[in-house]
């Protein structure tokens, strides 16, 4: 796809043609708006075993029309992946609308971990995590994105728990043990999300910034932590639907029951950290007023 192309979705151009036929009401609300060329979006996919999905997902975050740079990191995978990336990483990059970094791990550390060299080698100017499997559909990043490109947020949390996109149904108990974790995790943060273990949460460089030293989880503890430490500066959150397109453990599913006790642990851990920081900042605005 040419980067200069105008028939490219969220062009001035495009927006333009299909202002003129649809109006602007109809534009907002159907995610028609301009990303200005300017713009450069980190997409970090934390990678481990995931050869039979990683080469589709990077296609389909290539076509996402957004200039980017991919930040894929492989946590030592097993599977053959790590070959997949090594191969990648000698093929000639002509596409204008992405660049591509590639880091990999000599130990498998967790997705916390992989997330966290990600972060650590982003440059855009806003971030997201994508999983390296086909749970999570990449066309819904620019409909993910409008509300910071517009100046209305700066962190958006995809939820696989609100509107009426496509849902895989699968586990019960773990869409039970989702709800619960987001319900303890909201008593601590004082948000009402209700998809905290999301993969699809989107931070503006400036929240990232601020974030991302802090950041200690290893594991699927990474989650909670974020979102702890999003409520514990002052920011403006959004929650948007998405589809969701689970996937068995046959299929390669990972996160299990110990995760599932971990992310208690880290919920409270950083939960209370978050009301301490809240109290902090109530106060220091006290002393300024008075
Ligand atoms: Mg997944």
């Amino acid at each position: 796809m040419d980067h200069q192309d105008t028939t490219r979705p969220h062009t001035a151009e495009w927006h333009a043609r299909l202002n003129g036929i649809l109006g602007s009401a109809a534009c907002r609300q159907l995610g028609v708006y301009v990303i200005p060329d300017h713009f450069l979006l980190s997409v970090v996919i934390p990678v481990f075993n995931e050869r039979h999905t990683l080469m589709s997902l990077l296609d389909r975050v290539r076509a996402v029309p957004v200039r980017k740079e991919i930040v894929l990191v492989d946590d030592c995978s097993r599977d053959g992946t790590t070959d997949l990336l090594r191969e990648l990483e000698k093929t000639p990059n002509n596409d204008a609308l992405n660049t591509l970094s590639i880091q990999f791990h000599s130990v498998n550390r967790g997705k916390g971990a992989a997330v966290r060299t990600g972060f650590s080698r982003a440059t855009g100017d806003v971030l997201i995590i994508q999983d390296a499997d086909l749970e999570y559909d990449p066309a819904e990043i620019p409909r993910l994105l409008q509300p910071i490109i517009e100046g209305r947020a700066d962190v958006v949390f995809g939820s696989r728990f609100l509107g009426d996109q496509p849902h895989r149904v699968l586990y019960y108990w773990h869409y039970l043990a989702n709800k619960g974790l987001t319900m303890l995790s909201n008593l601590f943060t004082n948000l009402n999300l209700t998809d905290m273990e999301t993969c699809y949460k989107l931070f503006s460089k400036e929240i990232m910034s601020q974030i991302s030293p802090t950041l200690q989880q290893e594991r699927f503890g990474i989650e909670p932590e974020l979102t702890a430490k999003v409520s514990a500066i002052p920011c403006r959150i959004f929650e948007m639907s998405i589809s969701y397109h689970g996937r068995t453990y046959d299929e390669g599913k990972k996160i299990g029951l110990k995760d599932g006790f971990s992310a208690l642990w880290c919920i409270t851990k950083y939960g209370v950290q978050s009301i301490l920081a809240r109290r902090k900042i109530k106060a220091a605005r006290k002393k300024t007023r008075h």
